[in-house]
C-alpha cells in the first residue's frame, strides 16, 4: 500500500553565498560562491516523504517569478504532486538570503512572499487533497490561520494531523488541541512549555507539559540523542542511529518526513519514530538540505542494520 500524505507548508528559494565573514550593518564585503537551494519546511518534508515512497501532494503559494518555477519543476521532478501549489500573481516566490562565513556560521533572512499569503479559503480548496491522505504535515512558516484551518479539514475528515512547530513560536491552544502528533525539537520545545531540555528528565517533563497544552502525542527530537516518544501513561527515548554528521540542515525534516510515512503506512508510533531517526541521522552525513534526503532502500537499510 502506497502511503498518502499531503503536506500544508512553505516553499522558499535558498540563495547562499559564501563570505570570509558575517557583514557588519551598512556593510558590503565581497563574498565567495553563490548557489541556489530549493527549500522551505513544507516542501524539504513533501521531497523527504516522496523520497520514502509516499504518494505526496503539496498546498502552498509562490509567486509568478523564475524562483516559482524552478521551484514547481524540482517538486515534480521528486515526484510531489504541485498541482495545488498557487501561483500568486501579486507576490515573490519566498525566498531565504543565507550568507555563510568561512567558520561555518550563518545568518539567514527569510523572505517569506507567497508563503505568508495562503489563506483558509487556499486550504478549503484542497480539501479533497487533504481528506484522501493517511497524514496531513504542517510547520509554521506559514499563516497560522491557513495552518489551523487545514488541522480542521483534517480533523473532519478523520486524517492524523502532525504538527512540526517550526520555526519555533508560541500557539494557542485551538491549534494544538487539533494536532495528533506534535514534533519539536529541543529549542521549540523550551520555547512551547517554558521549560529547559537539557537532560531525559528534563525533556520528559517538557513533553509532559506539551501534553497537557492538548497535544495527542508529543515526539522531542533531541539530535544525536534520538527522540522521545511520549503519550498515554508512556514515554520512551528511542536512541539514534550512530553515523558520521557532516552537515545536520535539514534532519529535522527528514524525521518528520520519515515519521509521517512509516505512521502513514500504518506502522506503530515507535516503529514511526525509529524511520524518522533513520532518516534525520542520514540526513546528516550529507550536505544541503533538500540534497541529503535519503532515499527508502537507504533506510530500510539502516533500520534493517546492514
Ligand atoms: P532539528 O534539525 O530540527 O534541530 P534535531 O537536531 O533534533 O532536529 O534532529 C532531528 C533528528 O535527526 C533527531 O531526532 C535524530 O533522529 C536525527 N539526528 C540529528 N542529528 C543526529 C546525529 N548527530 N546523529 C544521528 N542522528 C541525528
Amino acid at each position: 500500500m502506497t502511503a498518502r500524505v499531503t503536506v500544508v507548508g512553505s516553499l522558499n528559494m535558498d540563495l547562499v553565498a559564501r563570505a570570509p565573514r558575517i557583514p557588519q550593518p551598512g556593510e558590503t564585503i565581497i563574498g565567495g560562491d553563490f548557489r541556489t537551494a530549493p527549500g522551505g519546511k513544507g516542501a524539504n518534508q513533501a521531497v523527504a516523504a516522496a523520497r520514502l515512497g509516499a504518494q505526496v501532494s503539496m498546498v502552498g503559494r509562490v509567486g509568478c517569478d523564475a524562483f516559482a518555477e524552478s521551484l514547481l519543476s524540482n517538486l515534480g521532478a521528486a515526484g510531489v504532486d504541485h498541482a495545488l501549489v498557487i501561483q500568486d500573481p501579486e507576490a515573490a516566490t519566498g525566498v531565504a538570503l543565507i550568507a555563510v562565513d568561512d567558520a561555518g556560521q550563518n545568518s539567514i533572512v527569510v523572505a517569506s512572499g507567497a508563503n505568508m499569503r495562503l489563506s483558509p479559503a487556499d486550504v478549503d480548496s484542497a480539501e479533497a487533497a487533504i481528506a484522501g491522505a493517511d497524514a496531513l504535515l504542517l510547520q509554521l512558516e506559514s499563516p497560522l490561520e491557513a495552518v489551523t484551518r487545514a488541522a480542521e479539514v483534517a480533523r473532519a475528515h478523520e486524517v492524523r494531523v502532525i504538527l512540526n512547530p517550526a520555526p519555533a513560536r508560541s500557539l494557542p491552544a485551538a491549534l494544538l488541541s487539533l494536532v495528533d502528533v506534535l514534533i519539536p525539537n529541543e529549542s521549540e520545545t523550551a520555547l512551547l512549555t517554558g521549560l529547559p531540555v537539557g537532560d531525559q528528565a528534563e525533556a520528559q517533563a517538557a513533553a509532559a507539559a506539551l501534553r497537557v497544552l492538548g497535544v495527542g502525542t508529543a515526539i522531542l527530537t533531541l539530535g544525536e540523542r534520538g527522540a522521545l516518544l511520549a503519550r498515554t501513561g508512556a514515554a520512551e527515548l528511542v536512541p539514534a542511529f550512530e553515523v558520521t554528521p557532516v552537515d545536520t540542515t535539514a534532519a529535522g525534516d527528514a524525521f518528520v518526513g520519515g515519521f509521517a510515512v512509516a505512521l502513514a503506512e500504518g506502522k506503530s508510533l515507535a516503529e514511526a519514530v525509529r524511520w524518522g531517526n533513520a532518516a534525520g541521522a542520514l540526513a546528516t552525513t550529507r550536505l544541503g538540505a533538500q540534497p541529503s534526503l535519503p532515499s527508502r532502500q537507504a533506510v530500510e537499510r539502516l533500520l534493517a542494520g546492514v
